[in-house]
């Protein structure tokens, strides 16, 4: 009988976790593989200084979510070729676990905040982002992300706001920002902010709908909104929008950078921890391997110029992924999800090109941004 209670209480310990709601299986079969890149690591480790850094933020990405990944790939990611990786710890200035607005805020500035803080410090005072740093010193910069404009991730690199969910006060942040170029959600949420707002972003931006729009290549400088359902979910339609988008605006940035100066881009994969927060594991696969062809995108760019550092990590970790099972020759993968949340586990950091040694070893997310810093402010 003793038996029978010890064996009942390891079944109820293992379907609910102390804290934790009751956990979620997910599978995903038959993905097709679709190899990775190789880079050449002729630049990578040099030490000579960056002329262009490209940030790439896997929203929501820890290992088990790269793992998954790499397990429907057949054993292969663009992720697992790089050599220099070491961990992030993501806990913000009021909480252990972080939301995406402290920890993009974090990358974004070099400083800690609070949780739903866009851009702003603990006392709600504008902290200069990355691009507004770098622009005195003539390096131009750039955002794409699968997440509307004025998502949290985003937000942090343009607008200065108290809380992410002021959608409108984001959106009227964006003329005075000094970006070049972005490529986000939504043609719709753009054309439901306030009128002036959509105004006052005309006179900035060349705003198109399309990666196609024959505009772009004549534009100074360019805001790319599709309609919605190209920058949704892989699962509901969206297609290469997030790998195309990647090398349009390194190009763009590229071509319209001083020869001496250099660009800096922030690539975010958005959807990933959106997935994660549905507990929709076959959609947080399927938007891993998507954001895993933008960093091929990113490092094929890094090997023909020689002279761009590339940084991947994320803000945190969302719904305490683990991995169940799998045979990764039929691209099958098992994950259990323990949580809807964020979580505080350290993430990933990947580095690739000159100066990718100084992202090595354990760092705050806050770290990142003041190494980037440093090295652009030149
Ligand atoms: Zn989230």
């Amino acid at each position: 009988m003793k038996k029978l209670f010890f064996l009942l209480a390891l079944v109820a310990a293992a379907a609910f976790p102390a804290g934790a709601q009751e956990i979620v299986k997910g599978a995903i079969e038959g993905v097709p593989a679709q190899g990775s890149y190789h880079p050449t690591y002729s630049s990578d480790g040099a030490c000579s200084l960056p002329r262009n850094i490209i940030l790439m933020i896997g929203d929501g990405v820890g290992l088990a979510q790269i793992s998954a990944g790499y397990f429907a790939n057949n054993e292969e990611l663009t992720y697992a070729n790089l050599k220099h990786m070491g961990w992030v710890t993501t806990k913000s200035a009021t909480d252990f676990t972080t939301d995406s607005a402290a920890s993009g805020t974090a990358y974004a500035t070099g400083h800690k905040t609070y949780n739903y803080a866009v851009g702003v410090d603990v006392h709600k005072r504008p902290l200069a982002n990355i691009p507004e740093r770098v622009i005195r010193y003539g390096v131009i910069s750039g955002i794409v992300t699968t997440d509307n404009m004025s998502g949290a991730t985003p937000a942090s690199f343009f607008a200065h706001q108290a809380g992410r969910q002021m959608k409108n006060e984001i959106w009227a942040d964006l003329p005075s920002s000094v970006l070049k170029y972005f490529a986000a959600g939504s043609k719709e949420v753009f054309e439901a902010t306030p009128q002036e707002t959509q105004v006052a972003v005309k006179k900035v931006f060349t705003i198109v709908n399309s990666l196609d729009d024959p505009a772009i290549k004549a534009a100074d400088r360019v805001g790319v909104l599709p309609p919605k359902k190209e920058t949704g979910y892989i699962v509901n339609g969206r297609t290469d929008f997030l790998p195309r988008a990647t090398r349009q605006a390194i190009d763009f940035l590229n071509e319209r950078s001083k020869e001496d100066k250099g660009f800096f881009l922030m690539v975010e994969g958005a959807r990933i921890d959106k997935a994660c927060h549905d507990n929709d594991f076959p959609s947080a696969v399927k938007e891993l391997l998507d954001f895993d062809k933008a960093i091929a995108e990113a490092l094929k760019f890094a090997d023909e110029d020689g002279n761009t550092l590339v940084v991947i990590s994320a803000d945190h970790e969302t719904s305490g992924l683990a991995i169940w099972d799998g045979e990764p020759k039929k691209g099958n993968v098992e994950g259990v999800h323990i949580s809807t949340s964020h979580t505080a586990i350290p993430v990933p950091i990947f580095s690739y090109g000159p100066h990718a040694q100084d992202f090595m070893g354990v760092q705050g997310n806050e770290q990142v941004a003041q190494k980037i810093l440093k090295l652009l402010l030149r």
